[in-house]
């Protein structure tokens, strides 16, 4: 079993309560798999103070300088990939290739902010005047919070960690308590590479107790959030009054229409990847397919024998392709959402039932779920379930196909799947969503642009990712230089 201390001010160190709590494997509950330093307001607290010191200094080193930190990160984790993709899946429940698809993901992550290092600077602007000059330069704002669910355990803090220190901040993160050891991988990766004292500091414990001392100490200059609407909101008004900088990132419904004229098997197979890949418990996954009346049942059929080819279990075991859902009060959620469903007059039309045979009975394991006679007023069709299972709205054309998209209140990814390039573009233009895929699946993002929801899935205030996601960690200012005399 692994142990990890919180990491404040450059040490390892025990949370001041000497409380502890154990994670156990998701796909088999017998394996604790992990010990930590519950964390409480006093940990979160030496966690601002020590990143708020350590903050000029890591200001006042240059972009390239902290690039090369990044760099020996990456390295760092692409030598540890297979180990810490198996420590992944034993965490938090996703399969091998899910697993070293993520670690891989965030190697890049932390090279492509390590390159972008190079760029970080301001603009030379033309001044109305002879023998002046106006420029602008970006400076860092000082202590971010950054705070982040268990789905993408060590992608995610990347794409908010590596912006942030590039940029020259100093950092206070708390992961997910469901699957924190990541995190702490990434910043004993930081240690190695020499980060000075503070500058990353890591705090787990809960959200009530760390989470809320981040969004409610004065020190704190940006918080950026990942999660679930409900929490997102929550801390987006704790901040409010102080001004605080803001970035919440939070859930989706995100619907994947089929046009009449798609290829069916294509379709089917693309819904399935988005709908049940890691588990359905993705923020970008299809969980509303909106198909045209007139190849609704034949798609309908198509996407059950899908479904029915999920191999479910241990991530860790050859041919299994869905694993266990994160925590038991998860997978209680998502049964619970198909007997709302029932309730409401849907029908479950395969799967969607707890899987216990053999070693299963020792995960939070469930068969992926097909919904049909869904109506989008249902709330199997309005709320996230962040599990698998993928309801099919029938819509009379594309218009309506369009309308029933957008009549929800997220607006995270969304895709379309036709071969009509004119309704393909219209839909482009009309969806009201961050992200937005044209014969592709809704999850799996470029690192390189940027990304975020519009409507109740962000504060839509700034990007994450690609170059964009540095305006988050960074406030500009314009110099005006005279040099006539
Ligand atoms: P969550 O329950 O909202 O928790 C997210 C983080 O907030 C965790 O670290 C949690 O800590 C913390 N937290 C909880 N209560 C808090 C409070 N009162 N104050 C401050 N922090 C608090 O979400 P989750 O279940 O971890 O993740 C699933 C959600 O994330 C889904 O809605 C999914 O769509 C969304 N998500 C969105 C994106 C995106 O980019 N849009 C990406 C991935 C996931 P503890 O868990 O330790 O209490």
């Amino acid at each position: 079993m692994k142990q990890y201390n919180n990491f404040i001010n450059g040490q390892w160190v025990a949370a001041a309560s000497g409380d502890t709590f154990t994670n156990c494997n998701p796909a088999d509950t017998r394996e604790e798999v992990s010990v930590y330093a519950k964390g409480g307001k006093g940990d979160a607290q030496a966690a601002i103070e020590a990143a708020q010191a350590a903050f000029p200094g890591w200001r006042d080193t240059t972009p390239p300088a902290r690039g090369k930190i990044l760099s020996a990160v990456a390295n760092n984790l692409a030598s540890r990939q297979s180990e810490l993709a198996e420590l992944l899946c034993r965490e938090e429940g996703k399969t091998r290739v899910e697993a070293g698809m993520e670690v891989g993901r965030t190697v890049d992550i932390f090279r492509f902010f390590a390159g972008l290092s190079y760029t970080i600077g301001g603009s030379v602007v033309p001044h109305d005047l002879p023998n002046n000059m106006l420029y602008t330069k970006r400076e860092p704002l000082g202590v971010a919070a950054l705070i982040t669910p268990w789905n993408f355990p060590i992608a995610l803090p990347a794409w908010k960690l590596a912006p942030a220190l590039v940029s020259g901040n100093s950092v206070v993160l708390k992961p997910a308590s469901l699957a924190p050891a990541m995190t702490l991988e990434i910043a004993k990766a930081f240690e190695e590479a020499g980060l000075p004292a503070g500058v990353l500091n890591v705090v787990v414990g809960s959200g009530k107790e760390v989470g809320d001392e981040l969004a409610t100490n004065p020190a704190v200059q940006a918080l950026s959030f990942t999660g679930s609407h409900e929490i997102g909101q929550g801390i987006y008004q704790q901040l409010a009054p102080r001004m605080t900088r803001a970035q919440m990132e939070m859930g989706g419904k995100n619907p994947t229409i089929v046009l009449a004229d798609a290829d069916l098997d294509y379709a089917a197979k693309i819904v399935a990847m988005a709908g049940y890949m890691m588990t359905g418990q993705v923020c970008t996954a299809t969980s509303r397919a909106i198909v045209e009346e007139s190849v609704a049942d034949e798609f309908t059929e198509k996407l059950i024998a899908e479904a029915q080819s999920r191999n479910v279990g241990n991530g860790l075991t050859e041919g299994v392709n869905m694993g266990p859902a994160v925590s038991a009060s998860e997978l209680d959620g998502n049964l619970e959402y198909l007997q709302i469903a029932k309730d409401e007059g849907a029908e479950v039309l395969w799967g969607g039932d707890r899987l216990t045979e053999g070693d299963l009975e020792h995960g939070h394991f469930m068969s992926p779920a097909v919904i049909g006679n869904v109506k989008n007023s249902m709330r199997i069709a309005q709320e996230e379930v962040f599990g698998p299972v993928i309801s099919v709205i029938k819509a009379g054309d594309f218009d309506e196909a369009i309308n029933v998209a957008n009549d929800i209140e997220y607006g995270l990814s969304a895709s379309i799947i036709t071969r009509d390039i004119n309704k393909a573009m219209r839909y482009t233009d009309r969806i009201e969503a961050g992200v937005v895929k044209i014969n592709q699946i809704s999850t799996g993002l470029a690192l390189q642009v940027p990304f975020g929801g519009v409507k109740h899935s962000s504060t839509n205030s700034f990007k994450e990712q690609g170059q964009s996601a540095i305006d988050f960690y960074t406030r500009i200012k314009s110099v005006y230089l005279d040099y006539s005399g």
